[in-house]
């Protein structure tokens, strides 16, 4: 169905058509009047065309021209008119969405900065202004110009967001904040920056909480222990209560035990880690090890040997270097049967320095490995008491590889034993010295 527009346009084409030809046909010249009605014509449409594309480029559109614009040409600008309005009225909208988001963002705590796939800063909120004192002049200024500490610029540019950074802004009253990047769109990246002050207080409570608890607990118990070994060696003691006191003894024992790994852990997690490194041999630590670990299997009589190159040196800290290997070794003798073999094997490549601690022992499902070095992950918590073990161990040795750069790699299958390799970066290697012949 023709639009009433058109139906006028072409009725009207018709009636000067028809007054053209009839004239033309009066005067003796068809052809001359016809071509005159088609200039004619087309000069007109032309003239409509003009008016159109006028009103349509026009910078505020607000109505159609009124005059001269009839027919099919009215029905144009009307459809004109009605998209305009439509996109008018979504952009009107979309601009109160962005309008409400920017609201959303200055009233977060919070600190978002919105960065482009070349690394340019394109937005910022509020709270991210005031953390870094951004001006307008730093649109489009490279965020690692701005945030400009090196470690933010090291995770920055290593493009691995995993994990947050943790950072103190000495410029801000030593705040505390995290630095959260997520990568968005065509390579753009949304940077929200969290205060963590309240976290970071909450976490240093938590430790000299748990420090503080080993540390009042240790002075009674050796007590308590002092006071059951003389009960143990008395002559008049009831032979009914030789038992109640062996229990005793060992469960304070256990509690000894406990407490000291507690200290161990609270101290490798609040000490710096940055000062006195010394060069420990490996093999020679090893072999201080396996000599205590033979004591230790006693009647189990584990064959216990070291191997690798005598020289391997790292730069570290012997005394927490022991306690790790030490832990590893302890637990091959526990998680061993009668007779079992350990061996230490110390060696070097390009990747860095391996200290591994193997057995052919019960081993461990995989499904356990990957939460071994949590605090008190047991994978048979009912071995816990009989085993002697505080289940804090594995804990210890990873919080001294990690004091160290180094990583924990574990291998083991049920009834085929295990391996526990630490991997130290080749950055702490120290050369080792060549002998004179
Ligand atoms: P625990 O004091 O209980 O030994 P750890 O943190 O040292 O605590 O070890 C955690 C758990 O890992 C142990 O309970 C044990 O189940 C398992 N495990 C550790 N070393 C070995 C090993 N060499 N062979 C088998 N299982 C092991």
């Amino acid at each position: 169905m023709l639009r009433r527009g058109l139906r006028a346009e072409i009725r009207w084409f018709c009636i000067w058509l028809a007054v053209f030809a009839t004239t033309g046909l009066l005067l003796g010249g068809l052809t001359a009047a016809l071509l005159c009605f088609s200039f004619g014509y087309i000069g007109w449409i032309f003239t409509r065309l003009y008016k159109l594309e006028g009103w349509v480029n026009q910078a505020r559109r607000k109505h159609p021209p009124e005059e001269e614009l009839h027919g099919v040409w009215a029905d144009i600008t009307d459809d004109v008119q009605l998209m305009f309005n439509r996109h008018e009225k979504e952009k009107l909208r979309l601009e109160a969405v962005v309008y409400r988001v920017q609201e959303m963002t200055t009233a977060l705590s919070d600190g978002v900065v919105l960065v482009d796939a070349r690394g340019n800063i394109e937005w910022w909120n509020r709270a991210a202004g005031e953390l870094f004192n951004f001006q307008n002049i730093d649109l489009g200024q490279k965020v690692t110009n701005l945030i400009r500490f090196p470690k933010f610029i090291r995770y920055y540019d290593k493009g691995d967001f995993n994990e947050p950074l943790d950072h103190t802004l000495a410029h801000k009253n030593q705040l505390e904040v995290e630095f959260l990047v997520h990568p968005f769109g065509q390579n753009e990246r949304l940077i929200v920056i969290r205060d963590i002050s309240r976290l970071s207080k909450l976490e240093r409570m938590r430790k000299d909480f748990v420090a503080n608890v080993s540390h009042e607990l240790r002075t009674p118990l050796t007590v308590l222990r002092g006071y059951l070994e003389t009960l143990e060696d008395a002559d008049n003691v009831p032979p009914v209560w030789h038992k109640a006191l062996g229990h005793m003894q060992s469960q304070a024992t256990r509690m000894t035990s406990l407490i000291n790994d507690l200290i161990t852990l609270s101290r490798l997690e609040t000490d710096e880690k940055e000062h006195s490194q010394e060069t420990v041999n490996l093999f020679a630590l090893s072999n201080i090890i396996a000599e205590d670990a033979r004591h230790i299997s006693g009647d189990k009589r584990h064959l216990i040997s070291v191997s690798g190159d005598h020289d391997i040196t790292i730069y570290g800290r012997e005394q927490e270097l022991r306690s790790a290997v030490s832990n590893l070794v302890f637990n091959a003798i526990n998680y061993t049967s009668k007779e079992g073999v350990i061996l230490i094997h110390v060696s070097q490549g390009v990747d860095g320095t391996h200290i591994s601690v193997s057995d052919n022992g019960e081993g461990i499902d995989p499904k356990h490995i990957p939460r071994l070095t949590e605090r008190f992950y047991r994978v048979d918590p009912g071995r816990a008491v009989t085993s002697g073990g505080t289940g804090l161990g594995l804990a210890i040795v990873k919080h001294v590889l990690l004091r160290h750069n180094a990583e924990l790699r574990i291998k083991s299958a049920p009834g085929r034993g295990s391996e526990f390799t630490c991997y130290f970066p080749p950055a702490r290697s120290v050369i080792p010295i060549q002998r004179s012949a």
